[in-house]
């Protein structure tokens, strides 16, 4: 298909409910995960993630792009287990998170960690950053007063802030400064995995990049896995080793991020890569996304894509295109399927 260079078309096999990855012990792994909510007296519900399986691999950073309404925000908080699924298992570290009990949970939660949009919305106006640094260490009983003050001193020198920022109040910092108030945060209480959730979407430019600079910084340092949601792929790329693209509650696309990003399979995922300026692609014809994405409490029936899909043909609008998994990447799109009966 076009669009799709080097890819061994034949080579190609159906994915029904894992992801593609060949990480050989992930930190995280979601199976078939589906959250719906509300759908009491006889309202459809909302089906904000329909049956998504992935993987995050120790070190690892696996990027979540799409629109708004992909759903991906709320697979970041399925994954912390902020929000209970609705069918599907999330394992984290071999474990299945859903089985566990609630003091097992709460040992578990400690090593998976959120950073996200505007760390000052949550940060309480009344309390020193010393109180806001040392709450997570204290909730978690980590430490003696003195060793989590230590703690922080530390962590505020990795996230390049100095120490009297202790005795500060929120309002007394930037933008910039408070994510990297909320990255340390996060980093209290040694996780393993950290949800990135639009994480320097609310930033200036040069500061984005400063933070995506220090998000990476600290993932060398401690060995973190991300699972790094955005909106924006540009920064997706420059943080992801691997890539998948959401829409309407499902991935259609997974890959290893550079491939994903120069050569994407799915009409879908073109579309948002050809959306982005690139210096690479200047003056390339792009088919540009029309259209808004469709409520989640009625998805198009078939190909949830298809309402704004510029390739669909005739099975598309009532037969859901199945995963298929093509060396280490996976589309969902029966324009795969016709290539590989072909
Ligand atoms: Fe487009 Fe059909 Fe592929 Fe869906 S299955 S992305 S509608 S070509």
């Amino acid at each position: 298909m076009n669009g799709s260079p080097g890819v061994a078309i034949n080579d190609a096999v159906p994915l029904p409910a894992t992801d593609t990855d060949d990480a050989t012990s992930p930190i995280l792994r979601l199976d078939s995960v589906v959250k719906h909510f509300g759908g009491r007296r006889r309202k459809p519900p909302v089906r904000a993630v329909d049956g998504v399986s992935l993987t995050v691999g120790r070190g690892e950073t696996v990027g979540l792009v799409g629109e708004s309404g992909s759903g991906k925000s709320t697979l970041g908080r399925l994954a912390l287990r902020l929000l209970e699924p609705t069918a599907g298992t999330v394992t984290f570290d071999g474990s299945d998170v859903s089985r566990l009990r609630r003091r097992e949970l709460a040992r578990l939660r400690r090593r998976m960690q959120l950073v996200f949009q505007d760390p000052l919305s949550s940060f309480s106006p009344r309390m020193t950053i010393e109180e806001i640094l040392t709450e997570p260490m204290t909730v978690h009983g980590i430490g003696t007063p003195k060793t989590r003050v230590a703690k922080c001193r530390e962590l505020l020198d990795l996230v390049g802030l100095p120490s009297h920022a202790l005795e500060r109040y929120p309002h007394q910092f930037s933008g910039g400064q408070a994510q990297r108030i909320g990255i340390a945060r996060a980093l209290t209480t040694d996780p393993d995995l950290i949800v990135c959730d639009e994480a320097v979407s609310a930033l200036d430019v040069s500061v984005q990049a400063q933070i995506l600079n220090l998000l990476r910084e600290v993932q060398r340092e401690l060995g973190l896995s991300y699972l790094f949601i955005a909106h924006d792929l540009n920064v997706v790329r420059y943080m992801s080793d691997r890539i998948s693209v959401m829409y309407l509650g499902q991935v259609v696309e997974s890959g290893p991020a550079d491939t994903l990003m120069d050569s994407a399979m799915h009409p879908y995922s073109q579309a948002l890569v050809g959306s982005v300026p690139s210096l690479d692609r200047r003056g390339e014809l792009r088919t540009p996304l029309v259209g808004e994405v469709p409520s989640p409490t009625r998805p198009p029936t078939g190909c949830r894509f298809h309402t704004r899909c510029p390739r669909r043909f005739e099975p598309c609008d009532h037969v859901d295109p199945e995963l298929l998994q093509i060396g280490r990447r996976s589309a969902a799109c029966h324009l795969l399927t016709s290539e590989v009966g072909a």
